[in-house]
């Protein structure tokens, strides 16, 4: 199954793409399922019922809100995120909601919202069944499966999900099949990228839409460097990136560029973003919302301290390369191992951030297909095994400061490969692999359940 870059840069809410964007985008599903089946008019109750990951870490990561959201109508990437409070309590209020906005029915949160913590659906393991309601007469009932990344697949979808194809003119299931493709017609792997999403855009379409994604992961770094205060959940954990920038914004210009300092600006970057994740703010998931801040740290640190106009040209055409490339090696980890914490752990989060900001670092600086793929390879090597554990259920603790060790290790990855000629033991298909085994072996309480690691070990107060 080849999908578009723009399946893995998606605008969106924050904290989960697992847990808040596929359930927002599901719940939003079910009322158009159920207009389309004309059983909307007759509604007057409705029942979700969240299986699993999701019910297990649902609270922490607004799968409750999500729902409700979608439920009215509202969608991810268009939501007013300010809105979302006084939504939510006009819900409470009034022991009621307006399907898709028009259609008002009763609501009772502890009765029509379940979660079902011991409970797993068998296809996976982020499962919620939503059911439609005339009285006591049932009218119309779906399950949906949030797969990681904001995708989700309704149940009839996902009993044939291999036969879901999109048919692009230089389709690849593996990174061997992505670099021959490329070598056969002399392309960087960005340019293989752009040549398929001209199946569905001009070129000069791909381009625009890839620098709004920039310009609003560019708009979450400049917010989240502006916020004070604890971000919500119970845990009360202090926002640290206004500070941050307040005291990194002292520095000289020869203090600001000199050697490791350039890491502190990597940090805050990506403290920034996932502080504005963590606060249910808007970002891009990429590819989930837990990782949001990997890649906007890795181009930041491009633009802020390499990119060069003499050397590297337009700085457009770079964020662009950078997003093709990061885009093309997101896919194969989606198609042939996990983005879902809830499959295979953190290392599909910020493992496959880290490897995607990586190959897009190497890309922008000038490397081959092979020192791309090389550093793609570096990047998730190195996260094989992480396990996904957040305190609370919040994606807070580890989460917010594992970006920033993602973004660094990117820049490492990078560099390492820019410094080798391309030539390496590993391929990234058996790194890819790897993970999906590892993700299989690591037992369920390392899979977004905060039932192992640190959420059991680190004091909640
Ligand atoms: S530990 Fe990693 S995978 Fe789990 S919620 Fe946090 S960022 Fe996401």
């Amino acid at each position: 199954m080849s999908i578009s870059v723009f399946e893995l840069f998606k605008v969106g809410v924050g904290p989960s793409s697992s847990h808040t964007v596929g359930p927002m985008v599901a719940a939003r599903q079910f009322v158009q399922d159920l207009r389309e089946q004309h059983k909307l008019a007759q509604t007057d109750r409705v029942e979700v019922h969240l299986y699993g990951s999701l019910a297990l870490t649902g609270i922490g990561h607004g799968t409750d809100m999500a729902v409700l959201m979608g439920l009215l109508g509202e969608a991810p990437d268009t939501i007013d995120v300010d809105t979302i409070d006084d939504k939510l309590e006009q819900i409470a209020q009034n022991a009621s909601l307006n399907l898709a906005s028009d259609h008002a029915i009763e609501f009772n949160r502890e009765r029509d919202l379940q979660f079902h913590n011991d409970e797993f659906l068998p296809q996976h393991a982020n499962g919620m069944t939503c059911r439609a309601f005339d009285g006591e007469t049932l009218l119309f009932e779906r399950s949906y499966f949030s797969i990681g990344g904001g995708f989700v697949l309704s149940e009839e979808d996902f009993a044939h999900k291999e036969q879901i194809a999109t048919l692009l003119p230089y389709d690849f299931s593996s990174a061997e099949e992505l670099m021959n493709l490329c070598e056969r017609h002399g392309w960087t792997i960005a340019e293989l990228a752009m040549a398929n999403e001209k199946a569905f855009h001009t070129e000069a379409e791909v381009k625009a839409m890839l620098w709004h994604i920039w310009q609003v992961m560019d708009a979450s770094i400049q917010r989240g460097c502006r916020q004070h205060g604890t971000l919500p959940g119970g845990l009360k954990v202090r926002r640290r990136a206004a500070e941050l920038y307040r005291e990194l914004s002292k520095q000289s210009e020869e203090e600001r560029r000199n050697g490791l300092a350039i890491l502190d600006w990597v940090s805050l970057y990506a403290l920034a973003v996932n502080e504005e994740n963590a606060a249910r703010g808007r970002i891009v998931t990429a590819p989930t919302n837990g990782a949001a801040g990997v890649i906007p740290a890795a181009i930041a640190y491009y633009v802020d301290f390499v990119h060069d106009p003499d050397i590297h040209g337009d700085l457009k055409d770079q964020v662009v390369k950078f997003l093709l490339t990061a885009g093309a090696i997101g896919m194969l980890f989606k198609k042939n191992a996990s983005i879902s914490a809830a499959e295979v752990g953190c290392q599909g989060e910020i493992g496959v951030a880290c490897s995607m900001a990586s190959a897009g670092l190497a890309a922008v600086q000038g490397g081959s297909n092979q020192q791309i793929e090389n550093a793609a390879e570096i990047g998730m090597e190195h996260n094989l095994g992480l396990t996904c554990d957040p305190i609370g259920g919040l994606v807070q603790v580890p989460c917010i400061e594992r970006n920033t060790m993602g973004a660094v290790k990117a820049i490492n990855a990078a560099r390492l490969a820019l410094r080798g000629d391309g030539a390496h033991i590993v391929p990234l298909d058996s790194v890819i692999e790897t993970m999906r085994q590892t993700g299989i072996d690591m037992q369920s309480k390392y899979k977004e359940t905060s039932q192992g690691g640190l959420a059991v070990n680190a004091v909640n107060c």
